[in-house]
């Protein structure tokens, strides 16, 4: 039957295909006892089997850069399913307790839980989440019908949250979309689904009790809107959809060789956010003018997957930074330092995972300045990387002068250490610091003098000027930067910056929604840091801006009041 589904959209792309529906992590399940324990038995293991089969079929499709990172992740899960604690475990509980394979299944989930939850070591606990993908993955397999036994590839999933290091997998996997019935366009997994090109629509909060597995859906990314059963209208609605969106693309295309300028003829600097290499190479290939912001913790997260201790070390670090490096030949290239902790703690285990407010917790360089070796390492690698091109060194999560003194000093003396053991190192490796927490936003003239660039990181920054989790799917509607607290801010660093000649830009995903470039523009920034798949959009949008213009109208901007405001403002200049 025809529903219509809305979430909200976090990555473009419009897709026609069947549903996957898998459970949420946390198995639902309520007590249930069977009589035929052999029957159940066979049920279980014929699940096991499927499982284990379509784990063997993803692997064989995996090819490319993500095979090896993938392939660890896969590796891992199938011995999960051979472990033989896990399996005689479900054997005795439907045996002895005559549980159904779904009960056993949470038994044994809960049981393992609870084992791994009192251990002291953060990483250990964490490694729970693999129990529960291959436990959620047996469950779904009980309950799926022959013909849906191929895997995913082709399908789109329908789940409760994806964690970031799952997005890379599902790639790899040639899932075609993603429907969560949680999550926000803001969290890293939206970032990530951005910049791996899945289509994803996060907040379809009734998502996981109307879709069956093998529904025919429409998804359109961008609107956020799920059709299942789509009807004959719904499908000319999504052809129509596709071939509006080639157009577009070709017309964007013919920007890919024009500058960013606008039509009163100042050029606006657009840094790419390049997270893989394929971001690279469109981020060199569309004109950007280097990689404004590479968050290395998806480094991290890749890297970790399966083993402890498997922190990528110098040497890794240092290769991959250096591909990015020479991936933009000659053009500068800002390396993030650490940012694991809030939602990028998951897989890694080096975040506590039992703060009980993350967001507010032990993340960037708070981690990084607790964790002097691995800072260390990561700065090394970094300033090594400089040997093959411009590089500069953005700092996350800043909120006070000592901490930025500290950093500073630090990665001084690494650059003397590697010159002193006979490295080439470029001669300055700019220093920045990401203007994310409102504290920095404030004191920033007590520490601007130390640094040599800025980069606003609004995400972060509208999460905690407001208050609003960036994260929680309830608060999206108030999660916004147009309000009028964020716009004074944001004024006021991008002045101070200018009043210093201090080069500053804005690197959240605010800075990459055409929408905001008149906005930003009026504001005073000529610098933004965007991921390649929107810099078309925003460089059409520069040039059909005039800059004078917009800038004698920032006052009636910034007198604004309320949202309702600020979005009549937007809409005045889109008709102006
Ligand atoms: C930001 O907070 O705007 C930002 C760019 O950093 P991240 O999204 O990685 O937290
Ligand atoms: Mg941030």
């Amino acid at each position: 039957m025809r529903q219509i589904l809305s979430g909200h959209g976090a990555s473009r792309g419009s897709v026609l295909g069947r549903a996957l529906v898998r459970l949420p992590h946390v198995l639902e399940v309520a007590e249930e006892h069977i009589d035929d324990v052999e029957l159940e038995l066979s049920r279980l293991h014929a699940a096991i089997d499927i499982v284990r089969a379509e784990m063997r079929a993803l692997r064989a499709r995996l090819h490319g850069a993500l095979a090896h990172e993938v392939g660890e992740f896969l590796d891992l899960h199938a011995l999960l399913l051979d472990d033989p604690e896990l399996l005689q475990g479900l054997d005795d509980l439907i045996r002895n307790g005559r549980y159904s394979a779904d009960y056993a299944l949470r038994l044994q989930r809960d049981r393992i839980a609870g084992v791994f939850n009192s251990m002291d070591d953060a990483y250990l606990r964490s490694r729970i989440d693999d129990i529960d993908q291959v436990i959620g993955r047996i469950h779904a397999a009980l309950h799926r019908r022959a013909a849906d036994l191929q895997g995913v590839a082709g399908e789109i999933l329908v789940t409760d949250n994806i964690a970031p290091a799952d997005m890379l997998q599902l790639q790899a996997q040639g899932v075609l979309a993603v429907i969560t019935a949680g999550g926000s366009a803001l969290s890293h997994s939206a970032i990530l689904a951005r910049s791996l090109h899945l289509p994803l629509v996060v907040g379809a909060v009734q998502a996981l009790q109307r879709i069956n597995d093998g529904d025919v859906l429409a998804v359109d990314g961008s609107s956020g809107l799920v059709v299942v059963e789509p009807s004959a209208r719904d499908l000319r609605g999504h052809r129509l959809r596709l071939r509006d969106q080639a157009r577009e693309r070709r017309q964007l295309n013919q920007l890919r060789r024009e500058p960013s300028r606008t039509l009163d003829g100042t050029d606006i600097k657009l840094w790419a956010n390049a997270e893989s290499r394929e971001d690279v190479a469109e981020a060199h290939a569309l004109g950007a003018a280097g990689v404004g912001l590479y968050r290395t913790e998806f480094l991290f997260l890749r890297g970790t997957q399966t083993q402890r201790n498997a922190l990528p070390d110098e040497d890794e670090q240092f290769r991959a930074y250096r591909d990015v490096v020479l991936g933009m030949t000659g053009r500068t290239v800002t390396i993030r330092t650490l940012d694991v902790g809030a939602d990028k703690a998951d897989q890694t285990g080096l975040a506590l995972s039992n703060e009980p407010n993350p967001a507010l917790g032990l993340r960037g360089v708070r981690l990084s300045l607790a964790r002097a070796g691995l800072f260390e390492t990561q700065l090394r690698a970094i300033v090594r990387a400089s040997g093959y091109g411009p590089v500069r060194v953005l700092v996350p999560m800043i909120s006070s002068r000592e901490e930025v003194l500290a950093v500073r000093t630090l990665l001084k003396r690494v650059a003397r250490d590697l010159r002193s053991e006979g490295h080439e190192i470029a001669d300055s490796i700019p220093f920045g610091v990401m203007i994310e927490v409102p504290a920095a936003a404030i004191a920033l003239p007590g520490f601007i003098g130390a640094v040599d660039f800025l980069s606003i990181g609004t995400n972060d920054l509208v999460q905690y000027l407001l208050a609003i989790d960036r994260n929680n799917e309830a608060l999206a509607e108030l999660y916004t930067p147009l309000h009028p607290a964020v716009l004074r801010l944001l004024q006021s660093v991008i002045r101070a910056a200018g009043a210093r000649n201090t080069p500053i830009a804005v690197c959240g995903e605010m800075a990459g929604d055409p929408l905001f470039v008149p906005l930003l523009l009026a504001l005073g920034l000529t610098e933004f840091s965007l991921h390649p798949a929107t810099l078309l959009e925003v460089r059409r949008a520069i040039r059909s801006a005039d800059l004078a213009e917009l800038r004698n109208r920032a006052p009636a901007l910034l007198r604004a009041r309320d949202r309702a405001a600020i979005e009549q403002w937007l809409a005045a200049q889109a008709t102006a």
